[in-house]
């Protein structure tokens, strides 16, 4: 492979942008990547930033702002479980409650052991 500008010199790299062998004279290091001229080294810096910025758009490797699911769906589940054992408990006819009630505890348990685990990493919520 040889440079694209300069015939005879072994490429080194190839531009991130337009995609051409540079040798080591054209080769340009910027924060995005290889370039082999000025303009495509702001493209690269540019499109670094613009890639940075999605990044943190979408909180990739940002503390997540609400609770995560393990916390969430044990302490709905959980909830649910327990309304329906109690419902169940003072109805006419009580038949699940001894077991809808422990399970509701159950989620109720795991969710907040979830919970604890969640705090305990340092994200605030
Ligand atoms: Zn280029
Ligand atoms: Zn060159």
């Amino acid at each position: 492979m040889e440079c694209y500008q300069h015939p005879g010199h072994g490429a080194v790299g190839i531009c991130k942008h337009c995609i051409k062998a540079v040798c080591r004279e054209c080769a340009r290091e910027t924060v995005g990547g290889l370039a082999c001229c000025e303009a495509c080294a702001e493209a690269n810096i540019r499109l670094h930033a613009i890639t940075g910025a999605a990044v943190k758009a979408y909180g990739i490797g940002e503390g997540k702002r609400s609770p995560p699911s393990a916390v969430v769906m044990p302490a709905l589940l959980g909830l649910g479980f327990l309304l329906f054992g109690l419902w169940d408990m003072f109805s006419d006819k009580p038949g699940i409650a001894w077991f809808m009630a422990p399970m509701g505890l159950l989620f109720l348990f795991g969710a907040w052991y979830a919970w604890r685990k969640f705090k305990s990493h340092g994200i605030n919520v």
